[in-house]
C-alpha cells in the first residue's frame, strides 16, 4: 500500500469543546502523521466552495452556517492508505451508525455536528488540500 495524503477538518463542535488534542491523538495512534495543520475561521465563501458538491442537498445551508460558526482546524494527514484509513478512524457520518472506538462514535453530537471531515477519495484529497494549503506549508 502506498503512502498517501488526505485532507481533514476538526469541525466547530470539536474546537468549541476543546477536543483538538483528543482527536489528533486518534490519528497519531492509528499511524497517521499530521504533516500540516492550522486553525482558521472559515468565511462563508470558503465553506460554500468547499461543500459545493452538496449545494443541492437540503442540509447545505445548515452545514455552511455550522462550519463558519466557530474556528476549525484544517489538516493534512499522511500515512499508508491515508484516505481509507482516516475514513475508518472517523466512523460513519451519522454517529448513531458509527462503529465503537471511532471519532464520531465517541465525540460527535449529531449527523451534522459530527466533529471531523475527511476526504472520500485520493482525487478529492488533492483538490481539498489545495483549498487551504500551499505546497510549502506541508512538511512530511
Ligand atoms: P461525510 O462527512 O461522512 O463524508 P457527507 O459528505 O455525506 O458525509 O456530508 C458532508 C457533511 O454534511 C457531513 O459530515 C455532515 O456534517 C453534513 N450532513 C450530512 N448529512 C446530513 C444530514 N442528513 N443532516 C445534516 N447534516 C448532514
Ligand atoms: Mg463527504
Amino acid at each position: 500500500m502506498a503512502i498517501q495524503r488526505t485532507f481533514s477538518i476538526l469541525k466547530p463542535d470539536a474546537t468549541r469543546r476543546n477536543l483538538t488534542g483528543a482527536i489528533n491523538a486518534r490519528f497519531e495512534e492509528n499511524g497517521l502523521r499530521i504533516v500540516a495543520q492550522k486553525r482558521i475561521h472559515m468565511t462563508r465563501a470558503q465553506a460554500e466552495k468547499f461543500y459545493e458538491v452538496h449545494s443541492e442537498r437540503p442540509f447545505f445551508g445548515e452545514l455552511v452556517d455550522f462550519m463558519i460558526s466557530e474556528p476549525v482546524v484544517v489538516q493534512v494527514l499522511e500515512g499508508e492508505n491515508a484516505v481509507a484509513k482516516n475514513r475508518e478512524i472517523m466512523g460513519a457520518t451519522n454517529p448513531a451508525d458509527a462503529d465503537e472506538g471511532t471519532i464520531r462514535k465517541d465525540f460527535a453530537l449529531s449527523i451534522g455536528e459530527n466533529s471531523v471531515h475527511g476526504s472520500d477519495s485520493d482525487e478529492n484529497a488533492a483538490i481539498e488540500i489545495k483549498h487551504f494549503f500551499k505546497d510549502e506549508e506541508i512538511v512530511g
